[in-house]
């Protein structure tokens, strides 16, 4: 391994680097993807070790400004995870003449990174995905699109982030780069969803709606499959900080700190007083401002934009990830050993059984009645 498999965030940054195409990315039995030096490719140059964000601390700034916002267009805030900030300053890169650089999700369930320059394109990459994107050969396409002095726009997880800085190295020369990051819960494996799939006819999914966090799977844009949170499996085991990465748990990115010019999240601990605050249902974006090129990049979208300035301490009490890692599951290891004989729907229902009944209860009305009386 290059760093600790116990801390490796799977960035691909190594992966990139290297000189002989000596790293293969390969995925452990619980499909999450791990670096593999081939050694007869190798010429121990170092480059991967040199670049890891795990080995070598990216720099990070703390916020300078935080906003509450929501798209003007109702569209595309319907079209997106939380108010559509993403949407608006990948347009308005695109707008500039440069490229934006997004997770996308295709037919099998292959999640990655992909390179669009055109507001067409957009779509493909809206909406969040929960769930580990491959970022594959895209830093070498952003390292081109630079030297062809095209503006960049790169939107990731902070270890992405993170891979990112230290892949392009001399990151604050590179004035034509733009980095978001996301608020980071933690990434399950693609594994594992795909195997929460209800078939292998979709070829696009959403994990969030008008109605909140609701999944659904497409097909030629019809909806084949909607199922709510609480009744899919995946969902319900991302919530519960039950199938993250093992490096998620100790993530050295949920701090105040961040190594992006902008941060996007929700902004779940909006107070009474914001303008907002009754729209918070149908998603309010949280914005941080961490950087100069951030401030310039939110002066240039925002006439797209509506938006109030409000309070970092308010964000940060309202969003546990700005300020700890997420605890994990105490039934991690236990699930991880059922998996391996069961697979992700029966090892799930088999350390849940007591919290699905109640699930079902809950959607019967005389039943559910019978079990608060007993409970009482
Ligand atoms: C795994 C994950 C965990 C998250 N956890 C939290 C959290 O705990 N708290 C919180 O406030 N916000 C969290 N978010 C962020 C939140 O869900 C929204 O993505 C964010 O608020 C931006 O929404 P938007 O409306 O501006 O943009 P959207 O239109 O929803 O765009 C989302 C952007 O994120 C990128 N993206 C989508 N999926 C992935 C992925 N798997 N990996 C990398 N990039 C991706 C897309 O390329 C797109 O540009 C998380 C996001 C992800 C992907
Ligand atoms: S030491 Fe150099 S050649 Fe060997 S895997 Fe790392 S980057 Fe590749
Ligand atoms: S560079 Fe990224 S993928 Fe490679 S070892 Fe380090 S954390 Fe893991
Ligand atoms: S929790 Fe941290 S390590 Fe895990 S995907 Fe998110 S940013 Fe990366």
């Amino acid at each position: 391994m290059i760093c600790n498999k116990n801390k490796c965030t799977g960035c691909f940054a190594c992966y990139n680097i290297c000189p002989k195409k000596a790293i293969e990315m390969y995925e452990d039995e619980f499909g999450y993807i791990y670096p593999h030096i081939n050694h007869e490719k190798c010429v121990n140059c170092g480059l991967c070790k040199k670049v890891c964000p795990v080995l070598n601390n990216v720099n990070s700034n703390e916020p300078v400004d935080t906003y509450a916002m929501i798209a003007k267009d109702s569209y595309k805030r319907k079209e997106s995870s939380s108010g559509g900030a993403a949407t608006i300053f990948a347009e308005k890169i695109i707008e500039l003449g440069g490229v934006v650089y997004g997770c996308t999700y295709s037919k099998g369930c292959y999640i990655k990174h992909i390179r669009i320059d055109k507001i067409e394109e957009l779509k493909k990459i809206k909406g969040s995905k929960y769930v580990h994107s491959y970022v594959l050969d895209t830093f070498k396409n952003v390292r081109n699109d630079l030297n062809n002095n095209k503006k960049v726009l790169y939107i990731g997880t902070p270890c992405q982030i993170a891979g990112l800085k230290n892949y392009i190295g001399n990151y604050n020369k590179s004035d034509n780069l733009y980095l978001i990051d996301l608020i980071c819960h933690g990434v399950p494996s693609q594994k594992y969803l795909k195997e929460c799939l209800s078939n292998s006819k979709e070829d696009d999914i959403s994990f969030r709606t008008e109605n909140g966090f609701v999944f659904r799977e497409y097909d030629n844009n019809k909806i084949i499959n909607e199922t709510d949170s609480r009744d899919f499996l995946y969902y319900r085991a991302f919530f519960e900080a039950l199938i993250f990465r093992n490096n998620c748990y100790t993530c050295q990115y949920a701090k105040k700190e961040r190594c992006s010019d902008i941060t996007l999240g929700d902004f779940w601990g909006l107070k009474s007083d914001s303008k907002f605050y009754k729209e918070r249902k149908k998603g309010v974006s949280l914005i941080l401002i961490n950087s100069k090129k951030g401030e310039d990049l939110l002066r240039a979208a925002k006439g797209s934009m509506l938006l109030e300035k409000r309070e970092y301490q308010e964000a940060s009490n309202g969003n546990n990830q700005l300020n700890n890692p997420k605890k994990k599951n105490k039934k991690y290891n236990k699930f991880q050993k059922l998996y391996i004989k069961y697979g992700f729907i029966k090892s799930y229902k088999k350390i849940n059984r007591f919290a699905l009944l109640k699930n079902k209860l809950r959607k019967n009305k005389l039943l559910s009645k019978i079990y608060n009386y007993i409970k009482k």
